[in-house]
């Protein structure tokens, strides 16, 4: 995909620009490159013929509070409620984290999973992989789980763990990607100037894994910096006007519940196993 005039691939949005213009055949093969799976199953054929072992060292950690600032795990949310994106900006309310132990140890299998794959990827493309990448800019702070840079295209690593059934699960993105892992994903590619990003589902009981590939799209990150971060930035930090709350079933796991005036959350987030460990 040479050309004689222009970037032989994709690697920033100077490229993406360039290639939209004049090379729209580009970005198709380019996208074609936003893959790891075929690498991966050739991988694990090579741990298991060389018998190779693989030590994957976690960190399970249990801080309560973030940096103040927009976080963009929260922040992609379609229906994010900005008070909430707020106050993770400001802590005018102060954060009351109850403590679930399933909520938990969910959080920490998915953690031990990401290290697992982090583990691989760095063993399979050595420093064309980096993970854990901090990014921010300004207010907005962040870190990738990873980052792939190749001779002529480089893509965000976003993984998401995901169990068979329910309403978020493995069946949902078999066809496509979940919107807001979409959303998320652009926050990564916006801050890092690399147009192109791969969602990688982890199926936890099925070990299996989809992927898909993402493009930036620029509609999109308009719309998250018209509705999400201009007001809510303007808000915590520049006296603008007040966001509104936007109350709903995700207030159960709101840590601002307890003194938002607005919550909507009807039950106690504690279920019976987290009470008699707490
Ligand atoms: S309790 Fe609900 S309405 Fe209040 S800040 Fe949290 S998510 Fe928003």
């Amino acid at each position: 995909m040479q050309n004689q005039t222009g970037p032989a691939g994709l690697k920033t949005f100077e490229d993406l620009d360039w290639a939209q213009q004049n090379n729209p055949a580009l970005i198709e093969h380019s996208l074609g490159q936003v893959t790891v799976l075929g690498d991966l199953r050739k991988y694990l054929r090579w741990l298991d013929d060389h018998e190779v072992t693989t030590t994957v060292t976690s960190k399970l950690k249990r801080e309560k509070l973030r940096a103040k600032g927009i976080h963009p795990s929260s922040a992609c949310k379609k229906k994010a409620c900005l008070l909430k994106l707020f106050y993770e900006c400001t802590y005018q309310v102060k954060p009351a984290k109850k403590f679930d132990a399933k909520s938990q140890l969910t959080w920490d299998i998915g953690t031990m999973l990401h290290d697992m794959m982090q583990q691989h990827f760095s063993a399979m493309y050595g420093e064309q992989f980096q993970y854990e990448v901090p990014l921010q800019y300004g207010h907005i702070k962040s870190r990738t789980d990873g980052i792939f840079s190749f001779d002529h295209y480089r893509f965000i690593l976003e993984m998401k763990s995901i169990k068979e059934g329910g309403n978020f699960g493995w069946e949902k993105v078999q066809a496509s990607p979940m919107e807001d892992n979409v959303r998320q994903a652009h926050f990564y590619m916006w801050l890092a100037n690399i147009p192109m990003a791969l969602l990688l589902y982890i199926n936890k009981n099925g070990s299996e894994f989809k992927e898909h590939a993402v493009l930036f799209n620029p509609v999109l990150w308009n719309e998250i910096e018209q509705n999400v971060l201009t007001p809510v930035l303007s808000a915590a930090f520049e006296k603008g006007p007040m966001v509104p709350a936007l109350p709903g079933w995700h207030c159960r796991w709101c840590d601002f519940a307890h003194a938002c005036p607005e919550k909507g959350g009807k039950k106690d987030a504690d279920s019976d196993w987290s009470e008699e460990g707490s």
